[in-house]
């Protein structure tokens, strides 16, 4: 299955292909790469993304998983901007 997400953050366009037959439930955490940007899926909404409530943020930012997630995006972003 195939769907397309939109950032909240930065409008970037994903295209998501979910190989498990199984596509996200609301509430799941999903990722930018294009701006670093933590956003929540949700099929209610137009993008099937949305920003995180203050709840949702608070948990993303205490979750040690999310955090080697940003600081692995982070070291990629690095590298790509001294080539
Ligand atoms: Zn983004």
């Amino acid at each position: 299955m195939k769907f397309k997400t939109r950032c909240w953050n930065c409008g970037a366009e994903h295209d998501m292909v979910e190989d498990v037959g199984q596509a996200p439930d609301n509430g799941d955490i999903s990722f930018c790469f294009d701006c670093g940007a933590f956003a929540i899926f949700d099929d209610t909404f137009p993008d099937a993304i949305r920003k995180p409530t203050p709840s949702e943020k608070f948990k993303i930012n205490h979750d040690e998983e999310l955090a080697r997630v940003l600081i692995a995006w982070q070291n990629v972003m690095r590298r790509k901007q001294k080539r």
